[in-house]
């Protein structure tokens, strides 16, 4: 037997029996992860990305089995995200990357955690709260390379150099982010890594960070001095063209509510939008869009047809999702799978062996981070591993 840990922190313990579904959380998946991770960027400092409560699997649960493998450095996006975060790992380096909000700078001193600085104003800000700490306080600065959502522009950050600010604080960190490493002969990426380049020689002795999970595999190799995966730690592939090099991270069980027959001609689910063209055997599982189960994985059309929709395992074997997906509850087309071998209250397979997350994802017309970071809370949350 595996040792099973409920979560105790930000989601109320729930016995597995109780729950619609169970979530399987493996840290010691997560913390090879990371360790592959460091392998591929060349051995170079490696961070974790924990934001949205660690993609999904639990901050307090993440962020320990991550520091116990040997990161020092990690990123959410929201300061309370890092609040959360310091509170597990008193010893990391915390980045927020959304930036500085106006009048926080007491809230980042009181919790010794480092804005992302993402525009001149903010660099301004950032400054004047250091001077008036009579501290140089640590902070990185992104510089934009393509994405035009958050950081300095390439030309602005060519003049930091000469600004007297950066004098009034230490800049831990220079970083810029990929618009698309996941493709990896897109020439944006080596666009990217020029501009960034000349922004990190314009600053002798920078530490500097540009790759996220598929940034590290990109044939370039920008790992610089720090690497910045999310993603891939969760077990989402970085090199969709290729084999995924991550361990699974996450398994989703939803439990069977109901099992019926539905008759030939009759529909399944809200608005009738699943006919049934022989009689068919339904099982109703007790999971839906309110666990972030995404409805976008409706099955719509007739039974045998082959659509682009929700599946899951039923002892081992793939079932289409027959109907709309509604709040609470998934209709899954079972008839293939011999009587004897699925009754009520069985769990089936939601996302495990083939129906990775990427899977999940690309059945929902989404990406497998989406099907992470919506995650349920209704679920019982069973963490394995992570203790060392
Ligand atoms: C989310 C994020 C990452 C992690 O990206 P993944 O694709 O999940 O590895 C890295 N850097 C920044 C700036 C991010 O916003």
């Amino acid at each position: 037997m595996t040792k099973l840990r409920s979560q105790t922190n930000t989601i109320r313990e729930i016995p597995e029996n109780a729950a619609g579904g169970v979530l399987h959380i493996d840290l010691d998946a997560l913390a090879s992860n990371w360790r592959i991770l460091r392998g591929n960027a060349g051995g170079v400092d490696t961070a974790a990305v924990v934001k949205a409560n660690a993609y999904g699997i639990g901050i307090e649960q993440a962020v320990p089995a991550l520091a116990h493998a040997g990161c020092r450095t990690f990123f959410v996006a929201h300061l309370s995200e890092a609040i959360r975060a310091r509170a597990v790992a008193s010893d990391a380096a915390i980045y927020v990357l959304n930036g500085l909000l106006p009048g926080t700078g007491p809230t980042y001193a009181e919790f010794d955690l480092r804005p992302v600085l993402g525009s001149l104003e903010e660099i301004g800000e950032w400054a004047a709260f250091s001077r008036a700490q009579d501290q140089k306080l640590k902070a990185a600065i992104h510089v934009d390379t393509g994405m035009n959502r958050l950081g300095l522009t390439v030309p602005q950050g060519l003049t930091l150099k000469d600004s007297s600010e950066l004098k009034d604080f230490e800049t831990a960190l220079l970083m810029s982010h990929f618009v698309s490493a996941e493709e990896s002969d897109n020439p944006l990426n080596i666009q990217q890594i020029e501009a960034f380049q000349a922004v990190k020689a314009s600053l002798p002795g920078i530490t500097a960070s540009l790759a996220n999970s598929s940034g590290i595999f990109l044939k370039e190799k920008p790992h610089f001095d720090l690497a910045r995966p999310g993603y891939a730690l969760y077990g989402g592939n970085p090199t969709p063209d290729r084999d995924n090099p991550m361990r699974a991270v996450v398994g989703l069980e939803g439990r069977i509510a109901q099992l019926r027959w539905v008759e030939a001609d009759h529909t399944v689910g809200y608005n009738g939008r699943w006919l049934a063209l022989t009689r068919r055997r339904i099982a109703t599982l007790s999971v839906g869009y309110a666990d972030g189960y995404p409805r976008s994985s409706s099955a719509r059309g007739k039974s045998g047809d082959e659509l682009l929709a929700g599946m899951a395992l039923v002892a081992g074997q793939p079932c289409p999702f027959a109907g709309n997906v509604s709040m609470d509850l998934i209709t899954v087309d079972v008839t293939d799978v011999p009587e004897t071998q699925v009754k009520r209250g069985d769990t089936v397979t939601l996302i495990g062996g083939d129906l990775t997350v990427d899977e999940v994802g690309r059945r929902a017309g989404t990406i497998g981070y989406e099907i992470l970071t919506n995650l349920g809370s209704r679920y019982a949350r069973a963490y394995r591993g992570g203790e060392g």
